[in-house]
């Protein structure tokens, strides 16, 4: 059954940026106070020459899924935005932030319904 509307959804585009560093063990990670990736659907992006460093990436990668979508305006994921480094050393501090919204087609994103449509 379809209506001639194609389904779709919207995401969030992200960014995550290092906002605090500790004073003196900047060199530890190699953290550097404006560091930062975008999030586009599933794809990220380091600015060319840039770095991040890949156990902070661990330690917000599991948040990303949510804070891409629309959360209950009560619901923490809309407010609470900042994450630490998992080196107990270093208390780096990033923010995860939402810089914009985009639409998808879920046709184009999910193989599973392309099979059910398809399966009339
Ligand atoms: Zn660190």
């Amino acid at each position: 059954m379809s209506t001639g509307a194609r389904r779709s959804f919207r995401l969030f585009d992200l960014r995550v940026e290092i906002v605090a560093v500790k004073p003196g063990l900047e060199s530890v990670c190699n953290h550097h106070l404006g560091d930062a990736f975008e999030v586009s659907g599933e794809n990220l992006s380091i600015p060319a020459g840039k770095t991040f460093s890949m156990y902070a990436l661990a330690a917000v990668l599991p948040l990303l899924p949510a804070k891409q979508r629309v959360t209950d305006e009560h619901d923490w994921m809309s407010h609470d935005d900042h994450v630490m480094c998992p080196d107990p050393h270093c208390e780096a501090k990033m923010r995860i932030s939402r810089i914009g919204m985009r639409e998808f087609f879920l046709d184009e994103v999910s193989a599973s319904a392309r099979e059910r449509s398809s399966d009339g």
